[in-house]
């Protein structure tokens, strides 16, 4: 979103110049990968409650389909920009490739603000999204999904446009959808289980049985829930966690050494993974500044809150026995921290691989769709473990035989990926 310093399609395209570099891509390639391959922006008109008639601003972007159709979100937000939509679909491409799905990179977005819109009027701007971009999005083009203050009623009402358009029933063409009517089971889950799937593999290699563990986490919302609800089950410990507090408008981190029980604390936490700092206190809980998640004794370190958290500052804060951090949020460590945790040795498994057990789970729900038969939830959670354990493999053995950090690492082998697959095609 918009922000006067900030510019994060800038930030993508130097990200990607570097592995570039990395990579001796050839000028051509670079052109072609460090741009979108198309970009629409349209207007939607809305008949308001009110009788008036307001014009919003929509866009989509697809970065590359080279692997494969488009995927990404689409976000509702007052500040939204063409650069951060940019951004965002040029990561999924990265993120697609490197769980090694047969997904590009896609995202979309609309500048309005739905904490003002009545449900009839969001509805609209749903079905103007979908008949604007009916003929370029679709299952075997683009394929939408829910993100910022967007939801499954808004995928709905996307589908049911799309559907009406088409004369067809085509569940395909977005997902994040509720179960029973195209979603997939698993799909609460995929992000948080994936977090943890990547961490037990990476303790593996370290000769580390989870059950000697002991973690903190940021955040308590959906990744952070499911992400401790399997650490817990794989045997660890988890002693801290943080949330933001609305009242207060500032942090906290709520610790207990004796570890945290899921269940219980979820009986004290609202539904925007807030938890209640007095009911914390009866329950034997410590309540802590909103960093000090971050400077815990523990082996484990999960971000699954914010971006830009681990940085200069708090880098200095985490302790020398911390030897993973798994990176649940997007963009959760900067630059200048990356330096101070490669030179520590921490193992840092990157966000574009950590959290896309989310994106790799709306694969199968495409699937699923396209097939019109459904998994079992085993079985969707089965099949997210072999493709974010070969993934966190693919990276990790590359990161050790190259001498990379795994976050270079990554980039190295999604780049390559989409590079290569340009190349098969003929495209340069
Ligand atoms: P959520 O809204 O369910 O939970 C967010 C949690 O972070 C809440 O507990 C909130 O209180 C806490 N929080 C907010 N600001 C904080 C602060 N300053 N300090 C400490 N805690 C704070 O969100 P989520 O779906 O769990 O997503 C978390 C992160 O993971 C985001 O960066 C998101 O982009 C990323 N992510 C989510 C998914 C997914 O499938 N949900 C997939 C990929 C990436």
């Amino acid at each position: 979103m918009a922000d006067k310093e900030f510019n994060a399609f800038k930030m993508a395209q130097e990200q990607f110049d570097g592995v570039a570099d990395i990579l001796n891509l050839d000028q051509g390639t670079r052109e072609l990968l460090r741009n979108p391959l198309r970009e629409f922006h349209f207007s939607i008109p809305v008949k308001m409650d009110d009788g008036s008639t307001k014009v919003f601003q929509g866009f989509r972007v697809q970065h590359n389909d080279a692997r494969g159709p488009s995927k990404g979100g689409i976000r509702f937000h007052p500040q939204e920009t063409i650069d951060t939509v940019k951004a965002l679909a040029t990561w999924m491409t990265w993120k697609c490739a490197v769980v090694d799905i047969p997904l590009g990179g896609g995202k979309g977005g609309v500048i309005c603000d739905p904490h003002n819109l009545s449900m009839k009027e969001q509805e609209q701007i749903c079905r103007g999204w979908a008949r604007q971009m009916a003929k370029n999005v679709g299952p075997i083009n683009d394929v939408p999904a829910p993100d910022v203050m967007t939801n499954a009623q808004h995928m709905l009402w996307m589908l049911d446009e799309f559907e009406a358009i088409h004369g067809a029933k085509l569940p395909g063409f977005i997902t994040g959808k509720p179960v029973g009517m195209g979603g997939s089971l698993g799909r609460t889950e995929a992000t948080g289980y994936g977090v943890i799937y990547t961490v037990r593999e990476a303790l593996k290699e370290l000769g580390i049985k989870p059950e000697d563990t002991t973690a903190s986490f940021q955040g308590f919302g959906n990744v952070s829930q499911y992400a401790l609800q399997l650490y817990t089950q794989l045997g660890g410990k988890t002693i801290c966690v943080s949330c933001w507090d609305q009242e207060d408008q500032t942090s906290y981190s709520f610790k207990k050494e004796s570890g945290i029980e899921l269940e219980e604390l979820l009986t004290i936490t609202d539904k925007f993974g807030g938890i209640d700092k007095s009911k914390a206190k009866d329950l034997g809980y410590e309540v802590l500044p909103g960093d000090a998640w971050i400077e815990q004794d523990v082996d484990i370190l999960i971000p699954a809150a914010l971006e830009n958290q681990i940085n200069e500052t708090t880098v200095k804060l985490i302790k020398d026995k911390v030897k993973i951090i798994s990176e649940g949020a997007n963009g959760p460590t900067t630059p200048e921290a990356d330096k101070v945790l490669h030179e520590k040795g921490i193992v840092v498994i990157p966000d574009f691989l950590a959290n896309a057990g989310g994106v790799t789970c709306s694969y199968f729900e495409q699937v699923q769709c396209n097939m019109n038969y459904f998994w079992e939830k085993d079985e969707v959670l089965g099949k997210l473990d072999v493709k974010m354990t070969a993934a966190y493999h693919a990276v990790s053995e590359l990161s050790q035989k190259k001498k990379l950090y795994m976050r270079d690492a990554a980039y190295v082998i999604a780049i390559q990926r989409v590079a290569q697959a340009c190349k098969d095609r003929g495209w340069v």
